[in-house]
Formats: structure tokens, sequence, C-alpha cells
């Protein structure tokens, strides 16, 4: 039995793992810290959880092939996971109301070219302020999930299944080799395995700077404000690069941002205030509402949001399954199943083309 020993317990470690289990290997996840807690600025607990690529009209087809099949698969995903953990990752299809100001003609023909159901509405049908008077889109097949119960959700189906999690043990930097048959922990224990994935999400490119020095992956910070608002929204909204998503338990969230700041997590009270007008613009009511909480995430920033997916182009028994950017979410399912038939040795379902490694 193959032994694949993935690094780093995000959502793509954890998908990754859960689609090598599926398919016969033995799994070990090594993390720095707590899979599925939040800690130190990794991205997936703080993520909002839209399944779908806010404006995929923007991106490649490289990128709209792996969130649109990544989104395909999460209704049945969450229905097995809440089935055989007992853990509800609040799948649900809230839609997706598009506020302007956006480029209609482009938006429109996109979702009619890929079959994304669309249909332009008034703002205050849904009970949000429209700035403009123009149309909003309404795109009603629109899904989130909830990032942290989906961690949880992963978490115990992964225990279920074997697969051992090292936690607070961190991998140190890979140096040069032909050939990798283990590595090193910051305290110098060696771990061994038959093959290695690297799924480090922002540290990625901290951990392979010898061997890959033309990974382009940066961390950029997310912040993002939580309210219990007295009447919620009924589904998520989008104007102009900021969203508003409400759970099924009565909060909201506000958010994000797109911070160039390293790999500080930390928050800030500017941002916070920018989020909050930008909120209140939507929803008047929030003005008498509190902030409940105030997070960042630190997401493994890409040029064009594209991932690098591939064996490492020199090292033999390592790959790359990082770098998804905003959607790391929405791509996970269908980047661990690439990658995987990559360490199998087996045909790809999609072209694996667009996401090799630099060399
Ligand atoms: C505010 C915000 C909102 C977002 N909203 C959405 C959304 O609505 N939809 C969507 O699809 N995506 C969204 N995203 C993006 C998505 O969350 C990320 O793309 C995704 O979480 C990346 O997952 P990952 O597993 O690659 O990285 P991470 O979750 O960061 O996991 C990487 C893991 O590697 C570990 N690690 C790092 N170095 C080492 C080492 N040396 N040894 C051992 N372990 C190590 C880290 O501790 C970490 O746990 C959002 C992100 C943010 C921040």
């Amino acid at each position: 039995m193959t032994h694949v020993m993935i690094i780093g317990g995000g959502i793509v470690g954890c998908m990754t793992a859960m689609e090598l289990v599926n398919r016969g290997c033995r799994v070990t996840i090594v993390e720095r810290n707590q899979i599925a807690s939040q800690t130190s600025g990794e991205s997936s607990w703080a993520g909002g959880g839209i399944i779908f690529p806010l404006l995929p009209w923007q991106y490649s087809q490289a990128v709209n092939n792996l969130t649109r099949d990544g989104a395909s698969f999460y209704r049945e995903l969450s229905q097995r996971l809440q089935l055989e953990t007992g853990v509800d990752a609040d799948f649900t299809q809230s839609g997706f109301l598009l506020l302007p100001a956006f480029d209609k003609h482009t938006a429109v023909s996109w979702c009619d070219k890929n079959q994304v159901p669309v249909q332009a509405v008034k703002a205050a049908a849904f009970n949000v302020q429209s700035l403009s008077g123009e149309d909003a889109l309404w795109l009603p097949s629109i899904c989130q999930v909830r990032p942290p119960y989906l961690m949880q959700a992963m978490r115990k189906w992964l225990e279920q299944h074997n697969v051992t999690m090292l936690e607070h043990t961190q991998l140190a930097p890979l140096q040069e080799t032909q050939q990798l048959n283990e590595w090193r922990t910051v305290n110098g224990e060696k771990l061994s395995a038959d093959k290695f994935v690297v799924t480090s999400g922002a540290w990625s490119f901290d951990l392979l700077k010898e061997t890959s020095a033309k990974l382009n992956i940066k961390p950029m910070r997310g912040q993002i404000l939580l309210y219990q608002p007295d009447k919620n929204l009924e589904q998520m909204v989008y104007r102009e690069g900021f969203y508003m998503i409400p759970r099924l338990d009565g909060y909201l969230l506000a958010g994000s941002t797109l911070e160039d700041v390293g790999f500080d997590n930390g928050v800030t009270t500017t941002i916070r205030d920018e989020l909050r007008l930008k909120a209140e613009a939507i929803m008047p009511e929030l003005k008498n509402q509190p902030i409940i909480k105030h997070w960042s995430g630190l997401r493994p920033g890409t040029p064009e949001n594209l991932p690098t997916i591939s064996a490492h182009p020199s090292i033999k028994n390592l790959y790359l399954n990082t770098g998804h950017f905003r959607y790391g979410l929405t791509m996970a399912p269908a980047s661990a199943k690439l990658v995987t038939s990559l360490i199998l040795d087996e045909p790809t379902e999609i072209d694996a083309q667009p996401y090799k490694c630099a060399i």
C-alpha cells in the first residue's frame, strides 16, 4: 500500500487525504498546528465558504474548470460527511445576489454559456439597498458551506479512516535532492513515506524555495466581520469586491479584504470600519448591531488565482497541491482528485497541463 505524507492540514490537505484514502493509500498528515482549529492565520478556517468564484468571467478556463468541478462535488460530499461523521457542514443553496456595478452583458453571457441560471432583478425585492438604480443579477443555484464545520467533519472522517495526524509538527524547508524518501522536522526528526504532497497554503514557498525558486505563492490577508442581526439576509450578496454571507443559525459574515501584508495575521480597526460601512450601505439596519467577531486568514496568493497541482519537476516522489488563493474551498475536491491521479500515475479527468509546477 502506497504511503503518502501530506504537509499541511488545511482544506486542501484534508481533501487530498480523503481522496487518497478512497483510492487505497495509507495517509499521514503533518500539520504544525492543529487540524480544524482556528490557529495563527491558516486560510481554511477563516474562509467565507462561498462555493463559487465570485466573478468567474474574470478568470481563465483553467481556474473555472477547477471551481466548476469542485463545486459540483459539494452537495454529495457534505451529505456523505454528515452521514458518516454526524457533523453537518451547513451546505446550503442560499443563492448569490450580484449588485451593480458590473458588466451585465459579460456576466449574463458567461452564465448562459456555463448553464448557471441567472435572472435580472431589483435589489429592493431582496430587502437590500442598491446604490444605483440598475438591475441586480440573481444566481439562485450558488451554494455555501461553513468552513469551520466542514473542517471538523473532514477531521472526523479522516480519523475514522485511520489517517495518521502528526499535529504540532513542523517540517523544515526542503533542501535540494533528486529523490525524496524522508523529510526532516524543524526538531531534526526524520519522517519517511513513499510520496509527499505539499499542501502548505501560504507557507508553501517558504518550504520549497530552495528547490522551486519559481513557485509564485505569497500570503494575501483577508479580514471578515461577524454580525448576528435581528433579521438576517436570506441570500449571499456581493457588491464590488465585498460580500455578505448569511448563516443558517442567524449569523452574518461581511468581508473581505485582499491585503499584501506578508505573514501578519492580525486585524485592524481601519479595515473593520471600512467593512462596517460597506455592510451598512447594503443593510442599513446593521448600524444598530454590534460586531460580534473580527478575524483574518492568510490566503495562498497566486498570479491569476492559478494553483500548482503537479509533480515536482526535478524531485522524485514530491507533489504540489497549493496556491488556490481565493477559491481553495471551492476548488479543493477537484484539486484533490487531480493530484491523486498524478500520484497514482492514473489518467486525469481534467487536463493537468495548466497547473504544472514552473521549473
Ligand atoms: C477571508 C477569507 C475568505 C475566503 N473565502 C472563500 C470562499 O468564500 N470560497 C472559497 O472557495 N475560498 C475562500 N477563501 C480561500 C480559501 O480559504 C483558501 O484558498 C483555502 O483555505 C486554502 O487552503 P489550504 O489548505 O491550501 O491552506 P491553509 O488552510 O492555510 O492550510 C495550510 C496548512 O499548512 C500548514 N503548514 C504550513 N507550513 C507547514 C509546515 N512547514 N509543516 C507543517 N504544516 C505546515 C499550516 O499550518 C496550515 O494549516 C477565503 C480565504 C480567506 C482568508
